[in-house]
């Protein structure tokens, strides 16, 4: 089936090639591109799957214009996929726009109301399109192609009031890489999608609830292990993102995106490879580099007197380490200890004169054992 279809494929864009003279590459084009597109404070995703299928999650604030035109700059026809993930004004306030301006195929949300004239107005504006909602829960799948998309989130039903767990959370994959959008998810919400036993994993995690205290678990972290994580988030007056938040992300060595600090953030990936269109705002994955000791030793003269005192010198490593210094003398080995960076006094009383007295210094510094040696002949 495979192999006819490429056929299939390969026969229809060189004989397109061969009529007009048209480029293929735009049907060569293997990329998604994941948009996380600066709304402010609230969320708004746009991704574009190699298939050229458009998914839309969540329409920001109130005025849906920005992301109107956003979307019209990047030539969206109509839209396969309209995701609302929760009835709060800054993840459904634009969804009415929109449906306004493009063809919306199908629209997902849960299976919980409001009675905002937020909600009230993304009610209309559906049933104004002829569409009925389709219920985002645990285990309902996206039909597109190319892809896996399955919700994983709600779990469960939840208290009306507590709109945020009741959140849609959609997990994508694309070849190898994958993408997990938790809408407003909260920590009891994360705990029923990890104890649900599902594939969580993602290389990107939208923060759940804009940084919030109240999501991003450590559990769920875990259970994501993302290697980027990306958090929709503008000025507000709640504290997002958290200090708590952030730095849960920095334990697990998640690199974090930010649109209030860099815009809009655009993932692309051909199911291999990932990259974005800007760096991460904060880096938490590169391990500061482990320092490199190369310890040294050296003594004030290689040919002291007999009987007198030589200074033993290290250096190479952090100053204050402990370290040992045997000295080989002809008829016995006599052990000294020292501090890297103080010159250590050794009498050599009993060193031989005319025999190589090696000096063998040993320490070890984080776990880790370093030595050297020199040597001296007594006159
Ligand atoms: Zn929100």
């Amino acid at each position: 089936m495979k192999s006819k279809l490429v056929k299939i494929v390969t026969a229809l864009s060189l004989s397109v090639g061969l009529l007009y003279g048209a480029s293929t590459t735009e049907a060569a084009t293997k990329d998604m591109k994941v948009h996380f597109i600066n709304v402010g404070q609230g969320d708004s995703i746009y991704v574009k799957t190699a298939a050229g299928d458009d998914i839309i999650i969540d329409g920001g604030n109130r005025d849906g214009s920005d992301i109107v035109s956003y979307l019209k700059k990047q030539k969206v026809g109509d839209i396969e996929v309209m995701i609302a993930t929760h009835p709060d004004a800054d993840h459904m306030g634009g969804l009415d726009d929109v449906l306004k301006v493009f063809k919306v195929k199908s629209v997902y949300a849960p299976k919980v109301s409001n009675n905002t004239l937020v909600f009230v107005d993304f009610l209309k504006a559906v049933k104004k399109e002829g569409l009925k909602i389709k219920t985002a829960q645990k285990g309902v799948k996206l039909p597109l192609k190319g892809v896996s998309a399955t919700f994983v989130g709600p779990v469960k039903s939840y208290s009306k009031n507590d709109t945020n767990d009741w959140s849609a959370v959609l997990r994508l994959v694309y070849g190898k890489k994958s993408f997990l959008f938790s809408g407003d998810a909260e920590t009891k919400s994360e705990t029923d999608m990890i104890n649900s036993k599902q594939a969580l994993y993602a290389d990107v995690l939208k923060v759940g609830h804009h940084g919030a205290k109240t999501s991003t678990s450590a559990a769920f972290l875990k259970a994501v292990k993302p290697t980027y994580a990306v958090i929709s988030v503008g000025k507000n007056s709640y504290g997002h993102p958290t200090a708590e938040t952030l730095n849960r992300l920095k334990s697990g060595k998640v690199n974090v995106f930010r649109t209030d600090k860099q815009g809009n953030i655009i993932a692309t990936t051909n199911g291999n490879s990932l990259s974005f269109n800007t760096k991460p705002a904060v880096n938490n994955s590169s391990p500061a580099p482990a320092a490199t000791y190369k310890l040294t030793a050296s003594l004030n003269t290689t040919s002291p007197k007999q009987y007198s005192t030589v200074y033993l010198y290290t250096k190479g490593m952090p100053s204050g380490t402990s370290y040992k210094a045997v000295f080989h003398y002809k008829t016995t080995n006599t052990a000294y200890y020292g501090k890297v960076g103080t010159s250590l006094p050794v009498k050599i009383g009993r060193a031989s004169t005319s025999f190589r007295v090696y000096v063998d210094v040993t320490a070890s510094y984080k776990g880790k054992n370093y030595s050297t040696r020199t040597s001296f002949i007594p006159k």
